[in-house]
């Protein structure tokens, strides 16, 4: 059964606009000067085409190169603060166009009215509803009482440890530089999830990212002399290597309890079948010397529980009767608060041989923790739940990700990761061949930010 709307929007009209705003192959790079922003600028060109309203009615900018900053007044009959929808325009690579059912910049709405294409999921799928939620609303002439914020960047995929340079910390500094503080935040990374995913059947499960880990990539270096293979000496560059890797994979950071993490299992406690596990996880800080050990054996609970090193990438020479004059390994490092990529980079000294080099690739710190217990994050789960024929129990999330709302947290107290997705359809997941998204998906979160919007409504 299709997903009805609420509002009079066209399920076809979004499916399409959604297919040709993937027709732009909008690849990002960490350096500014190797992204060619034609193709954003061309994707600009087709949304001032399908957003008319918009581009006529609100205030909106480009900031830095290439991003976009609508700002659409409210009458302030409100006293709440502005809020803020967020997406980004970039889109990860789309590896080999052959490996793809349909090709990844063609925009294909297929007879399931499944929209196929580079960005349909990731975040494409996102600017699409908030731009119709905008749209729609000024069509019949409505006038928020609240100021809504548009932003979308073009470096989110490459943007850990950019900084400044991020396309979404501009969008931040140019609204602090005005004085703008915001109510709330969405972005990408959580959504209403069905429930038998987490093994419950009465309710689903809306993911809300209150925070992220930080990120870092440390190449670890040993440069030796070389020379032919025929008279090796004992202790290489890559004896070092080896040596590092064990010292790395032999030290693992101890699990630990942080209390954004407990607070997520205490809430998916109520929902465990299993009374033993369903005791301890509801306070992991009473019963941690119990759950201490169930967590270290279980590969997808651990990364909630510490900094994880994954050594991912090693090189040596190039040639087999060539000893390296330079080998490295490189470690991904996915980081928890309160550590940070400095306190990582330490740690890893610290169990490697002496002798080798630590270079930093990219790296950013953890995010900030948004408030839990907001006005605006109930306001959004009982927009979410008009939605939903299930209740939904909201889990507070940390996202294992990145995303470009940790810059928010600068002037917000409530960024969260979420957007209004009901829970039907599917989307083909993030940075994979054929990434697609359901009509039905992105129509429903139409709705979401129509009624989120009308939620700040004086009456
Ligand atoms: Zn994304």
């Amino acid at each position: 059964m299709g997903y009805t709307m609420k509002y009079p929007i066209d399920k076809k009209m979004v499916a399409e606009h959604l297919a040709g705003m993937c027709k732009f192959p909008t690849r990002t790079h960490r350096l500014e000067e190797m992204i060619d922003f034609k193709p954003f600028d061309d994707m600009h060109e087709y949304m001032k085409e399908i957003y008319p309203l918009i581009h006529e009615k609100l205030e909106w900018e480009i900031v830095g190169r290439d991003a976009l900053l609508y700002h659409w007044k409210g009458t302030g009959k409100s006293d709440k603060l502005p809020l803020l929808f967020m997406a980004h325009q970039d889109v990860v690579p789309e590896g080999d166009p052959a490996a793809w059912k349909y090709p990844p910049y063609a925009g294909t709405i297929d007879e399931n009215g499944r929209i196929w294409g580079r960005g349909a999921g990731d975040s494409k799928g996102n600017i699409v509803p908030e731009m119709e939620a905008v749209e729609y609303l000024l069509s019949i002439g409505y006038t928020p009482d609240v100021d809504i914020y548009l932003g979308y960047g073009y470096n989110e995929e490459v943007g850990s440890g950019l900084k400044e340079k991020s396309a979404a910390c501009m969008i931040m500094r140019t609204l602090e530089k005005r004085g703008v503080r915001l109510e709330g935040v969405l972005d990408e990374g959580g959504g209403v999830q069905k429930g038998e995913n987490f093994g419950i059947d009465s309710a689903n499960v809306a993911t809300i990212g209150i925070c992220e880990k930080g990120y870092a990539d440390f190449e670890i270096i040993r440069k030796d002399a070389g020379g032919h293979s025929s008279a090796p000496e004992p202790n290489g560059a890559l004896t070092y290597v080896a040596n590092a890797i064990l010292g790395i994979e032999n030290n693992p950071y101890p699990l630990r309890l942080i209390p954004a993490v407990a607070e997520k299992f205490r809430v998916l406690s109520q929902f465990m079948s299993d009374p033993e596990q369903k005791r301890i996880f509801s306070d992991l800080e009473k019963n941690w010397a119990e759950a201490e050990p169930i967590i270290a054996k279980d590969r997808k609970l651990r990364p909630y529980f510490h900094t994880t090193m994954a050594i991912s990438m090693a090189r040596g020479s190039a040639q087999a009767n060539v000893l390296p004059e330079y080998a490295s390994v490189t470690v991904n490092c996915r980081i928890l608060a309160p550590d940070t990529v400095d306190s990582v980079r330490e740690h890893i000294k610290s169990v490697i041989p002496e002798g080798m080099e630590i270079e930093l690739q990219k790296g950013c710190d953890p995010s900030e923790i948004s408030v839990w217990d907001s006005e605006f994050r109930r306001n959004v789960m009982e927009v979410a739940q008009t939605f939903d024929p299930k209740p939904i129990i909201p889990v507070p999330d940390m996202v294992v990700g990145g995303t470009d709302a940790k810059y928010f947290n600068t002037i917000s107290e409530n960024v969260y990761r979420f957007i209004g997705f009901a829970a039907v359809g599917e989307s083909g997941g993030a940075h994979v061949v054929d990434e697609y998204m359901d009509t039905d998906k992105v129509a429903s979160a139409c709705d979401f930010f129509i009624d989120l919007i009308k939620k700040y409504e004086v009456k």
